[in-house]
């Protein structure tokens, strides 16, 4: 943190000419860390005293009987958003570790079909069973990485898949590996996003339609995390999207993370 940070631009002209900038980034990087580590810290700060009103309610609503009638779905309400903003913290803190970090927590083959399958079946508990979802996983091929970071990124977009489909919707996550690398595909007969939309869509906070999606319970945070995730393990996502029609978002990993067994 004490190194001077410098950035260069080179431009060559037609002429043979060229022309050196140099700037001094070093402060502009600072700052930048400062609002990161502020980030974090008042995340960490808010989760205890958030655990104790959450505590609270939650045991007043076990008790329900004891609570007046009148007070029972103000409480109710009151759980909903704590946990809301439990789910909001946890994303804060999960995004900021992931950026503070260069590297994925851990090295190893994740078995990304059985990962996969597990996601799965937290979809279809998400869903209710309003959708179908399919998966086709080649069980030979692991990626080499941090599990628990590739379930971050893979259930936000299996669970967007299913939080942007209406009911009866048809969702399909694919994985194989081809002589370009490892590919994760989950597609989606959803409402689809305008392609103005696109090149935003993994900046935090940034939603095609807020007011639907406080609807769906999400954090505005999914697609960052995504993003860093794939950062962490040399991976690229594309999204494809036909408003209307549904989306297709795929994470391309190269031939260097995947095992073959
Ligand atoms: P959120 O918590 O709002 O879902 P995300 O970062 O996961 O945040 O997604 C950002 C925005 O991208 C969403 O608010 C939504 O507008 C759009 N989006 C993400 N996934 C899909 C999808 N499968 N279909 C349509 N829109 C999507």
């Amino acid at each position: 943190n004490d190194h001077v940070r410098l950035q260069f631009q080179l431009t060559l002209y037609g002429n043979g000419e060229h022309l050196m900038l140099v700037r001094d980034v070093t402060r502009v990087y600072q700052l930048e860390q400062m609002r990161k580590d502020f980030v974090a810290n008042v995340s960490h700060e808010l989760r205890t005293p958030l655990t104790v009103i959450t505590g609270y309610l939650e045991t007043l609503l076990d008790n329900v009987e004891t609570v007046n009638p009148r007070w029972r779905r103000p409480l109710q309400q009151m759980q909903q958003q704590g946990s809301r903003m439990q789910n909001l913290l946890n994303d804060l803190l999960l995004l900021a570790r992931l950026e503070a970090a260069p590297y994925p927590a851990d090295s190893r083959p994740v078995a990304v079909d059985l990962l996969l399958l597990s996601i799965r079946t937290d979809a279809q508990a998400l869903s209710a069973d309003r959708h179908r979802i399919s998966l086709e996983a080649d069980p030979t091929v692991k990626l080499k990485g941090s599990e628990s970071e590739l379930r971050s990124a893979f259930s936000n977009l299996v669970f967007n898949a299913v939080k942007y489909s209406p009911e009866g919707g048809e969702i399909r996550i694919r994985w194989w590996a081809d002589e370009s690398g490892g590919h994760l595909a989950v597609q989606d007969s959803g409402i689809g996003i305008e392609a103005k939309h696109i090149p935003r869509l993994t900046e935090r906070f940034y939603r095609v339609d807020a007011s639907r999606s406080i609807n769906t319970g999400g954090t505005g945070l999914g697609l960052a995390i995504v993003k860093h995730v794939l950062i962490h393990h040399s991976g690229r996502l594309k999204i494809d999207s036909t408003v209307g029609k549904g989306s297709t978002f795929t994470c391309h990993f190269p031939l260097a993370q995947v095992v073959r067994s």
